[in-house]
C-alpha cells in the first residue's frame, strides 16, 4: 500500500474511531440521571424506615403511658371508695392525701398522654406523606430505567457496529499493533491521532522537530510518531514552510545528534 494510502486509511480510521470513542462516553453517561434519581429514592426509603421506628416506639409509649393512666385512675377510685369505711380523722386525712397524690399523678400522666397522643398522629401523617412521596419517586425510577433500557440497547447495537467497522481496518500495513496504537493514541489525544507536519513543525503538538527527523517523515518509507505527542506523522505542504524548511536546514549544525537523543518523553513510552 502507498503511504499516502495509509495516511488516507488512518485518517479515516480516526474519524470512525472518534464516533466509537464518543458513543461509548454516551453508554458510561446513560445510566447516570437514573443513579440520581434512585439514590433519591433510597434516601426516601431510608428516612421511612427510621421515620417509621421512631413511630412504632412512640406507639409502645403511649401503650405503657395508658397502663400507667388507668391504674391511677383505679387507685384514685379504690381511695375514694374507702372514704365510706373510715372512722377517725387521721384516718381520713391520710386517705385525703392518698387521693389526692392519685389524682395529681392521673393529672399529670393524662397530659403526657396527650402529648404523646399527638405525637403518634404527627407521626402517622409524615409517615403517609413519605409513603407518597416513595410511590411517586419509585414510578420516576422505573420509568427513567425502561426507558434508559431500552435506549442502551440500541446504543449497544450502534457500538457493536461500529467496533466491528474499526477493526475492519487491520489488515496490510495496519497490522494489529499499529492498530492497537493508533486506538490508544487517538483515544489520548482526544480525536487527534494522525497530523501533518507544516515546515518543521508538529500540527499536533507545535513543536519544530529536527531536520533529520522531518526528513524521515517526508521520505514516507515507514509509519513515523512525533516524538513529543506520539501522535503519527505525514508530511504536508503548506505555505511558507518549505522556506522555513530550507532555512532550518542551512542553519543547523550539520553535527546534530540525530533523534536518539531528542526522542526521550514518557508520554510517548506510555503510549507505544
Ligand atoms: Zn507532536
Amino acid at each position: 500500500m502507498e503511504e499516502a494510502e495509509i495516511f488516507a486509511r488512518l485518517n479515516q480510521l480516526q474519524e470512525d474511531l472518534s464516533e466509537q470513542f464518543a458513543l461509548e462516553e454516551e453508554i458510561v453517561k446513560l445510566p447516570r440521571d437514573l443513579k440520581v434519581k434512585q439514590e433519591l429514592l433510597d434516601k426516601i426509603n431510608l428516612e421511612y424506615i427510621e421515620e417509621h421506628a421512631r413511630s412504632e416506639s412512640a406507639k409502645d409509649e403511649l401503650k405503657s403511658l395508658r397502663i400507667q393512666y388507668d391504674d391511677a385512675v383505679r387507685a384514685r377510685e379504690n381511695a375514694e371508695k374507702q372514704m365510706e369505711l373510715i372512722s377517725t380523722q387521721r384516718e381520713f386525712e391520710a386517705l385525703e392525701k392518698e387521693i389526692k397524690d392519685a389524682a395529681s399523678k392521673e393529672q399529670s400522666l393524662l397530659k403526657q398522654l396527650h402529648v404523646k397522643e399527638k405525637q403518634v398522629n404527627e407521626f402517622g401523617e409524615r409517615l403517609t406523606e413519605k409513603e407518597q412521596l416513595m410511590m411517586l419517586q419509585k414510578q420516576e425510577v422505573d420509568a427513567e430505567a425502561s426507558k434508559i433500557e431500552a435506549l442502551l440497547e440500541e446504543k449497544q447495537k450502534q457500538l457493536k457496529n461500529l467496533e466491528k467497522k474499526c477493526t475492519g481496518y487491520i489488515g496490510g500495513d495496519i497490522d494489529e499493533d499499529l492498530y492497537n496504537k493508533f486506538c490508544n493514541i487517538v483515544k489520548n489525544k482526544k480525536g487527534k491521532g494522525i497530523v501533518p507536519i507544516h515546515g518543521l513543525v508538529c500540527q499536533g503538538c507545535h513543536i519544530v522537530l529536527p531536520n533529520q527527523f522531518v526528513n524521515e517523515v517526508r521520505a514516507a518509507k515507514e509509519i513515523e510518531f512525533c516524538p513529543y505527542c506520539s501522535r503519527i506523522l505525514f508530511y504536508e505542504e503548506s505555505e511558507g514552510a518549505e522556506d522555513t524548511f530550507r532555512k532550518h536546514v542551512e542553519d543547523v549544525d550539520i553535527e546534530e545528534g540525530g533523534l536518539s537523543d531528542f526522542v526521550d518523553s514518557s508520554e510517548f513510552d506510555d503510549l507505544l
